[in-house]
């Protein structure tokens, strides 16, 4: 998966290599797909969501512009996957899951495995942690109408945040960073598809399929 998905498609930051070179994948998928864990596309995790592609969550990783060290936000715990490559550069992560079945399925991997610096809170990530805040970086892994302002607000200037920008269907990955108190610049990076970021500055109601 890293030789064939990752660096032979340009990642190439050795501490993003490295956390996912470190982070079991299989622990975060249904035993059923178990043998689909390393394939090159998202999987579902039940409750109509999915773990993302691991080049997604590399090329994600990667564009937060990690050190080490960092205090992390993640919107969108999903399986706790992410949270989890996020968890071996960062100091510490917080994650929020709207869903309390997939954040309590998330909580009992990550414990049971030894990520011990991952806070896992279930509620609506559009409004952010603001009791956290602010953060170094942010990585929202559903996809939002709009780049969202509350969010935008938690970063720590120079912090940077990710998140997919668009419709229900196709979304863009933006990099918005802080630059000053006021000052913010917003690059986009590739297109994407995401499931909905559904809240109250993200959709309001679930899309028709
Ligand atoms: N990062 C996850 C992983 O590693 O498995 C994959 C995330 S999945 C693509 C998107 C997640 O965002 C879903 O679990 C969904 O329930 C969650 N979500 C959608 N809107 C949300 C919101 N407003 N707050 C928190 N989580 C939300």
């Amino acid at each position: 998966m890293v030789e064939r998905q990752l660096k032979a498609r340009g990642i190439a930051d050795p501490l993003v290599v490295d956390a996912m070179l470190r982070v079991p994948r299989h622990l975060f998928v249904e035993e059923a797909l178990r043998n689909q864990a390393y394939s090159d596309f998202p999987l579902p995790i039940g409750e109509g969501q999915t773990i993302s592609q691991p080049y997604m969550v590399a090329m994600m990783t990667e564009a937060l512009l990690l050190v080490g060290g960092e205090k992390v936000l993640e919107i969108g715990t999903g399986s706790g996957y992410q949270a989890a490559v996020l968890s071996r550069i960062a100091a510490q992560v917080y994650t929020i899951e709207r869903s309390s079945v997939l954040a309590r399925k998330a909580r009992a991997i990550l414990d049971s495995n030894g990520y011990a610096n991952i806070s896992i809170r279930v509620g609506d990530g559009t409004l952010g942690w603001s009791g956290e805040a602010p953060f170094d970086a942010i990585m929202v892994t559903a996809g939002a109408p709009a780049v969202v302002e509350e969010i935008k607000r938690q970063l720590a200037i120079n912090g940077r945040l990710v998140i997919p920008v668009g419709s229900f269907k196709e979304q863009v990955l933006k990099r918005v960073i802080r630059l000053t108190e006021s000052d913010f610049r917003e690059e986009n990076l590739l297109s994407c598809r995401f499931v909905p970021l559904l809240g109250r500055h993200g959709w309001q109601d679930v899309p028709q399929r």
